[in-house]
């Protein structure tokens, strides 16, 4: 059985097939599918998911909607978490993170509001006892440094794309890092050297759909320009890309499956109960 650890089932690229998605998910053999939520508005949405089709949350407040984050959203979060105590489908904090590639973002503004927001849900995150799922996109120094500041352990490093030294830390705080359809593209020569060379215990597999389609899904900007949608990428790819970590490390794929179900387990340690009912 597969787990897809970060698959947002709950955006509007699925308003139409949203059921059929999943079906087709779990006929590829992903049993279980982590939904992480991006802000306050989704954070219902994706409890009742979860619960319809036996798969797990996280709530947050994801670093890209932190522009037009309320203030009073952590408060929200933190009455949100005290609800969901002691449902079994809530398995972290998340998404939240900080992205300094997106230009509007990276604003000493801003910069200083995506690090109040982040500080502010790891404080929640610890109050709850619950890891996080984190969004690093060239920021992987700075949530390093608020994790040890906030004493968090534990959680994801979602689509990972960082340095060799920076994995280590990651993991040294308890962290596996979270790898998906970018490790399908040939030119991504970083990026499959760590998903060859890091420990197996490191690794968790991920989606990230709709986001981030694997490279036989992917839509060039040349096709794009003539007229192809970029592909849609869904949970029942996981497989697939399972298939590319497994033949860039060698190994047989039932062996990797069970592997980093295991890794999804131990980081994400709610995840234990629900697998029993699947
Ligand atoms: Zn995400």
């Amino acid at each position: 059985m597969w787990i897809d650890t970060h698959c947002h089932l709950d955006a509007p690229e699925f308003d139409a097939d949203r059921d059929a998605v999943r079906e087709q998910a779990r006929a590829a053999g992903v049993g279980l599918c982590v939904l992480p939520a991006v802000q306050r508005h989704d954070w219902a949405g994706v409890q009742t998911l979860a619960r319809q089709h036996g798969d797990a949350y996280a709530l947050g407040i994801h670093p890209l909607y932190v522009p037009q984050a309320q203030e009073d959203d952590v408060q929200a979060l933190d009455e949100a978490l005290t609800e969901a105590r002691g449902d079994p489908r809530l398995v972290a904090v998340g998404e939240i993170g900080l992205d300094f590639f997106v230009a509007a973002l990276c604003e000493p503004v801003m910069r200083e509001r995506q690090w109040r927001f982040y500080m502010a849900q790891l404080q929640l995150a610890k109050k709850h006892g619950l890891p996080v799922i984190l969004h690093v996109r060239r920021s992987a120094d700075l949530l390093l440094k608020g994790l040890r500041q906030a004493g968090v352990v534990g959680g994801i490093a979602h689509a990972f794309n960082g340095s060799v030294q920076q994995a280590q830390a990651f993991v040294g705080l308890g962290f596996a890092l979270g790898f998906g359809g970018a490790m399908s593209f040939e030119r991504a020569t970083a990026l499959r050297e760590l998903a060859r060379n890091l420990p197996l215990p490191a690794l968790v597999l991920e989606t990230d759909a709709p986001d981030i389609p694997p490279q036989w899904i992917y839509r060039t900007a040349q096709a794009r320009a003539q007229g192809q949608p970029q592909g849609r990428n869904t949970p029942a790819e996981l497989p697939r890309i399972a298939q590319v970590l497994a033949d860039l490390r060698g190994m047989e794929l039932q062996v990797l499956a069970q592997a980093t179900a295991a890794n999804a387990r131990r980081v994400l340690p709610a995840l234990h109960a629900l697998e029993t009912w699947t």
